[in-house]
């Protein structure tokens, strides 16, 4: 695949998927597998998996499908970058600290190297190995520590207060978790998890089915 070309963000998310996936079989001695174990694994169709891996430039056997390693390997060039990216946590609240502590050692090329707080009791504590420094230092930290991706976890009413002064850091990617919705300049790579209206949705489903 050519370094430039950019894929789909749902591919994105599944390559991911695939990878985690992969990483499972590895662990279990598997060495090959086709299409249609990898989309029974994740609830999809074995053409959607085709047409994902062939957008990345990698083609399996027809008798003994894709090289699990050798795919693994690939989807790691595509969606990690080189030299690992460096991320920063605003909010350390429980859900801050719950991702603080969840994301620890998971991923060799994604950091999370710094927190950040208003909160002086928070400040200058350290949560799971990761130093939280005041709001105020939030910019010239992000430049010290070349920091490039925000995960928002303050109440949502500091929610759009936050991104901005992300952007204006010079962050390049945003991962909201608040259930505000934020504004970003175009050159900011920003995605939305509102865990509270997924949790809803789930009920929703939950009760139509028990009707
Ligand atoms: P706790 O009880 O530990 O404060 P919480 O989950 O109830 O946890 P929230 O009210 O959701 O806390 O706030 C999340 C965190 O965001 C808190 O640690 C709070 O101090 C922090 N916070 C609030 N406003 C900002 C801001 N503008 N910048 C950075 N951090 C902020």
């Amino acid at each position: 695949m050519k370094e430039n070309k950019r894929l789909p963000d749902k591919t994105v998310e599944r390559l991911s998927q695939y990878r985690r996936n992969l990483l499972t079989c590895v662990a279990n001695g598997k060495t090959h597998i086709f299409s249609h174990e990898i989309a029974n694994l994740l609830h999809i169709t074995s053409v959607q998996v085709r047409r994902d891996i062939m957008l990345i430039g990698y083609s399996g056997t027809l008798r003994k499908g894709y090289d699990v390693q050798e795919l693994i390997d690939l989807i790691g060039e595509i969606i990690d970058s080189q030299f690992g990216q460096r991320v920063a946590v605003i909010g350390v609240g429980n859900l801050g600290r719950a991702l603080v502590s969840y994301f620890k050692g998971k991923r060799s090329k994604l950091l999370i190297v710094a927190a950040f707080d208003t909160n002086a009791e928070k400040v200058d504590r350290v949560y799971a190995g990761v130093h939280c420094y005041h709001y105020d230092q939030m910019a010239e930290i992000i430049k010290k520590e070349n920091i490039s991706i925000g995960i928002i976890t303050v109440p949502a009413s500091e929610a759009a207060k936050v991104a901005e002064n992300l952007v204006i850091s010079g962050i390049k990617g945003i991962l909201n978790f608040t259930p505000s919705p934020v504004n970003v300049s175009p050159h900011v790579f920003l995605e939305e998890y509102d865990m509270i209206t997924s949790l809803e949705k789930v009920a929703y489903f939950v009760k139509k089915n028990d009707m």
